[in-house]
């Protein structure tokens, strides 16, 4: 049987007056399927079209060949400038890679005063200060940094529980703002902390430096004490105190908050948005736990399977959406995220829906010890023994030595989804990432087996809701398209 059809074929879809631009199509369900092109246009459409379409025979006074048209999935005789209208719309999305590094983060330190059993970091205890970043690693680091050429530096500070090592927060700070005197940059700072020891210091320096605060708020009091364990049992309390500190003394929208899932969760998702609407965050981000750090070591991650994730999460942003149209505004930043890349000329820079992958492009991590990663995962693959992301020590390495490394550039080649199998030929690839750490550390391979993939899966799945609810909708789709270009 011959794999391709007869050239007489192609000369009948030539006659016929249209030709075909690049797409991919991908079954929704039943009888409708979506078709995608290059930069991620999309139009919806049942089976007996799509043959149309692609056999040469779509009728041109039909609806479907004006949408087709509009959206740059074929060229016919009056269409001149569409190839042209493509390829910039195809650079646009593109541009970012351009900048490459714009996100450092810095591990301050690995102690913590949590015990959280999900940690996706190894922590250390809080008297162990042998594993504190030192001002000699912290300088070697801001220099490579200021190698990126990307006219944004983002200096975000991590943990363990970053604030316990604050003197050393104030040190990169006050070095970075004396570099960039001459630099010139956007410089943005981010303190990640569990809040729980928030000091009139730390306060100060927020304040003086315009420093935005992320924080970990897992759903309401019991659900967040359990999943996030400190000594006397009050995460929930310190963390609720801190939030409401860093708005009354920095401003309403200086904090941010993130969550994970633990299967503690899975039957709370309207709980935990509730939580989120009583303490006045204006979305959330349902985020699935991640296979490293103490999360594997403890069995969390096997505590649930994709299945149950997606159940949560769709149960969740039908709520959200409910919510929304009755009239109270209300974003899930996942979705929001993915609308952005389906419905507008932009790309977010959220890791893990790049491709090629963010891994070392759009972000990259200097551990406390001097190790740079290609993104915060690949510390965490380390701090399980796997220390295959690690891209050289502050140290040692020179810059050019560090970002241009076999070990980056391998995964990073492996990493453009239009070119790997099953992703070169899905529907979503537009919307999609590459996570070479992720099935690197599930399956032992940068590209992985998508049909074993639960980033493929999980993604599959969300991509395909997402259309089905705006496709069938037309109210959601207005709100999906406010969230797309928040
Ligand atoms: S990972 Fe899965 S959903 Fe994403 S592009 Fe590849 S095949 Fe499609």
């Amino acid at each position: 049987m011959s794999k391709f059809q007869s050239l007489q074929k192609y000369e009948e879809t030539l006659a016929s007056g249209y030709r075909l631009l690049p797409f991919r199509f991908t079954q929704l369900e039943g009888d409708a399927y979506v078709a995608s092109n290059m930069v991620g246009e999309f139009i919806v459409m049942d089976r007996a079209a799509l043959d149309d379409f692609a056999g040469g025979r779509l009728n041109p006074r039909g609806p479907v060949y004006d949408e087709l048209k509009a959206k740059h999935f074929l060229l016919d005789g009056d269409s001149d400038v569409t190839v042209d209208l493509l390829s910039v719309k195809l650079r646009t999305k593109l541009a970012p890679l351009a900048n490459f590094t714009a996100l450092h983060l810095f591990v301050t330190t690995l102690r913590c005063d949590h015990s959280c059993p999900y940690c996706q970091v190894s922590r250390a205890n809080d008297d162990r200060q042998e594993f504190d970043m030192s001002e000699e690693t912290a300088l070697k680091s801001i220099e490579l940094a200021f190698r990126s050429p990307s006219p944004v530096l983002k200096f975000e500070f991590q943990g363990g529980e970053s604030l316990l090592n604050l003197n050393l927060i104030r040190f990169i700070i006050e070095e970075v703002k004396r570099r960039n005197a001459e630099e010139r940059r956007d410089i943005q700072f981010v303190i990640a902390t569990n809040l729980a020891l928030l000091s009139d210091e730390a306060i100060e320096l927020a304040r003086q430096h315009d420093i935005l605060i992320s924080t970990s708020l897992d759903g309401p009091e019991d659900l967040h004490n359990r999943n996030r364990p400190r000594p006397g049992n009050d995460s929930y309390k310190r963390t609720i105190e801190g939030i409401q500190r860093v708005r009354r003394e920095l401003g309403r929208d200086r904090v941010g908050a993130l969550m994970t899932t633990t299967a503690a969760s899975l039957n709370q998702v309207k709980p935990i948005v509730d939580e989120y609407i009583a303490q006045d965050f204006r979305g959330i981000f349902l985020r699935p736990l991640s296979p490293y750090g103490f999360a594997i070591k403890t069995k969390f991650y096997q505590a649930y399977d994709q299945s149950k994730w997606l159940e949560f999460y769709f149960e969740g942003l039908d709520y959200i959406i409910d919510l929304n149209l009755k009239g109270f505004g209300f974003t899930e930043y996942y979705a929001a995220m993915v609308l952005r890349k389906m419905l507008t000329p932009f790309q977010p820079g959220y890791v893990d829906l790049l491709s090629p992958a963010g891994a070392g492009v759009a972000a990259v991590v200097y551990n406390y010890d001097g190790d740079v990663y290609a993104s915060d995962e690949s510390r965490m693959l380390a701090e399980m023994g796997d220390k295959s992301f690690c891209i050289g020590n502050v140290h040692s390495n020179t810059y050019e030595e560090i970002f241009l490394d076999d070990t980056l550039l391998e995964a990073l080649e492996s990493s453009f989804a239009s070119s790997v199998p099953m992703c070169s030929w899905c529907a979503f690839e537009p919307y999609c990432g590459a996570d070479p750490v992720f099935h690197h550390a599930t399956q032992s391979d940068f590209v992985g087996k998508k049909p074993l993939s639960a980033f493929c899966n999980r993604n599959m799945a969300v991509f395909k809701g997402l259309i089905q609810r705006m496709n069938s909708r037309p109210e959601v789709r207005e709100i999906f398209e406010r969230w797309a270009y928040m």
